[in-house]
Parts: structure tokens; sequence; C-alpha cells
């Protein structure tokens, strides 16, 4: 088993506030990243090694676009993204995962109907 048989893989972008080394500007630029978020459950036709593996296995994403062009027009530079990690753990609920997706819905209506 494939440790991308753990992931659903999807291309994602996210905004992020960095700041041009040429001319000072913070702005919002878009990065693209490759999201793998951990499955909900493991995978049918694992032994128990790939178990082992699942179980340690965590969502990540992993940065795609190193430079970006600044957006100040009279700067227009292109730099290097940083500060800014190229791979990042994900802290989020596993895709598909129903009980949690329930618990949360619960949760928000309770708080509704109490508030
Ligand atoms: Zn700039």
């Amino acid at each position: 088993m494939e440790e991308r048989d753990f992931f659903e893989e999807k291309a994602e972008q996210k905004i992020h506030t960095m700041i041009c080394p040429h001319c000072g500007q913070p702005g919002e630029y878009e990065l693209s990243w490759l999201v793998r978020r951990k499955r909900a459950q493991i995978p049918r036709g694992a032994d128990d090694y790939d178990k082992a593996r699942f179980a340690k296995a965590r969502s990540y994403m992993v940065r795609r676009d190193d430079l970006v062009g600044c957006k100040n027009i009279r700067c227009r530079k292109r730099f290097e993204v940083v500060g800014i990690q190229s791979v990042s753990d994900l802290q989020e609920t596993p895709v598909g995962s129903a009980e949690n997706r329930a618990e949360r819905i619960r949760a928000a209506f309770s708080r509704r109907t109490l508030g």
C-alpha cells in the first residue's frame, strides 16, 4: 500500500500576508498548496504494517509556490516566499468523518437554541 492511499489529495489556494523585501509593502498573496487529508478509514486490504503506518499518518500540505510578484505597481519585483513553511501540518478532522460532523452540527445547534 502506498502512502498516497492514506490521503485524499487536493490542490488548494490559501491567502497569506507577506511583506515585499524590495519595497516593504505588505500584501495578501494567494499561494497554491497541495493538501493531503488523511482518510477517515484505512483503505480496504490493509495489512498490519499498513495499519501501523496509517495510524501514524497525519494530514499535511505542501507549498507549491516559491516565488510571488509584488502587488505594489511601482515595485512589481518577484520575491521568494519566506516565513511560511513549505510543508505544514493540517489541524483538521479527517475527511468523511461522519461522527465528528454530526457532533459539530449538534454542538452548533444546541448553542443556537440555548443562546
Ligand atoms: Zn515590492
